[in-house]
């Protein structure tokens, strides 16, 4: 299995290139350049089937032979060390937790698989050629790198986040681990992050550094969110209905992976790509005008994006036909008022209580399933509600126990460098 360069203009890789580069040499996404769907007779056992054998299967072919079975055995298990509960919120509706790794967001999962694919590709190189994993976060992100790749061999990690834009315990995770990992508040939007990483790459002055990226443009941080898909699938009782997925979207990187997992031929009828008011996807859906604009700043920061990096893959998924990618794939973008209604009214029919991202995800699910009857409905629940404690504590009148995991991080001291331009990027890096 080989990688090419989505902009078609760089060699083919392979698995350990596309993780190590993260971008191809010319600025393109790498996308697998084949997919094999697995046998039905898998898709109909994964009821009797543990996670771990699941993950290993579905990613397998993705590794391109690069790891040993016994080895990704390992760095699967070593992953998945939490669970995926599907919950029932409404009659046909479920939210699918994807909170409960050590940072409490859904991002654990990739960055620890990327993490530990570096740790291997990283076992036999000397000291002097350490990578520097470089990522622009606008919440999650960061902490669950910073926590997937904690005192990883031969790593250094640096993140960048939004000055304001994060919530007090998601700057918490990214600041107080210290060891291999430097976080950097820049004063500037997600947008401004993103692009210091990306001319960060691209950066002649830079090319001795190594860099490499854990966004989701990293195909080791992409593709085993496809995990969850095949989780969720596993748990439904039912699975004489259509299901539907629907995903709280910002760089459209989870969806996209479920789509893929779609590929290897788990049976989803429908994806939902649910946003904030940040709405360029579906504006193009409507218009069919791809327009990236700025990002504005909302309740649900983690999908604060104005340019969605992993689109492109969704529509090569889709062969770049627009008709086709509409008859499988919706998008809906809603306001912070609609959010904190949502939040509110799940929680007084059910008693569930879901995070702004969530409940993002919640309405997309029930704007398609409205003149649909008869279909399972599945919204991914991408963080724990006490990861926004403020917004949910003030939205439902209602106070959340805080979990041991972001307990843990209360009272440690932040550490962090402020920048404000590239150059000051660019300076730190040439520093260390
Ligand atoms: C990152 C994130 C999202 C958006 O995921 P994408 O893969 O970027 O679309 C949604 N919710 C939460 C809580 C996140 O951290």
């Amino acid at each position: 299995m080989k990688y090419y360069s989505l902009n078609r203009n760089s060699e083919q890789a392979s698995f350990s290139e596309a993780v190590i580069r993260g971008l191809a040499p010319d600025k393109g996404l790498y996308f697998p350049e084949s997919v094999t769907p697995l046998p039905a007779s898998f898709i109909k056992e994964l009821e009797n089937l543990g996670d771990h054998e699941i993950a290993f299967n579905a990613i397998r072919q993705f590794t391109g032979g690069e790891i040993p079975e016994s080895d990704l055995r390992e760095i699967v298990e070593g992953t998945l060390s939490f669970d995926f509960p599907l919950v029932p919120v409404e009659d046909d509706i479920y939210a699918l937790e994807l909170f409960h790794g050590p940072t409490m967001a859904f991002k654990d999962v990739g960055a620890r698989f990327m993490a530990r694919c570096l740790g291997y590709f990283n076992r036999n190189r000397k000291n002097d050629s350490k990578v520097t994993v470089l990522v622009a976060t606008s919440g999650d992100t960061g902490g669950a790198v910073a926590s997937g790749f904690l005192g990883v061999e031969g790593v250094e990690v640096v993140i960048l986040y939004p000055s304001g834009k994060v919530s007090d315990i998601q700057e918490r995770q990214l600041t107080t681990l210290g060891q291999n990992i430097t976080a950097l508040e820049v004063n500037g939007t997600f947008d401004d992050c993103q692009d210091m990483v990306k001319t960060a790459f691209l950066d002649e002055g830079l090319s001795a550094k190594q860099l490499t990226s854990a966004n989701s443009i990293n195909v080791a941080r992409w593709l085993p969110q496809m995990f969850y898909f095949f989780f969720a699938y596993k748990q439904l009782k039912n699975k004489d209905k259509d299901v539907v997925f629907a995903v709280p979207s910002g760089n459209f990187g989870n969806i996209c992976a479920g789509i893929m997992a779609g590929k290897l031929g788990l049976p989803v009828h429908h994806f939902v790509a649910a946003t904030n008011i940040n709405d360029t996807v579906p504006q193009y859906l409507h218009s069919g005008v791809y327009e990236p604009k700025p990002s504005k700043q909302t309740i649900s920061n983690a999908m604060d994006v104005g340019n969605p990096s992993n689109f492109i893959r969704i529509q090569q998924l889709f062969d770049n036909d627009l008709k086709k990618l509409k008859s499988h794939f919706s998008s809906y973008s809603y306001t912070d008022r609609e959010t904190r209604e949502a939040m509110k009214n799940i929680h007084k029919s059910s008693g569930y209580i879901a995070d702004p991202h969530g409940a993002v995800g919640y309405l997309g699910l029930k704007e398609y399933l409205k003149d649909k009857p008869g279909k399972t409905g599945i919204f991914l629940e991408t963080a724990h509600p006490v990861k926004f404690l403020d917004i949910v504590e003030d939205t439902l009148g209602t106070g959340i126990a805080i979990p041991e995991q972001i307990q843990a991080v209360m009272d440690k001291e932040k550490v962090k460098h402020r920048i404000a331009t590239y150059e000051d990027l660019k300076q730190f890096l040439l520093d260390r």
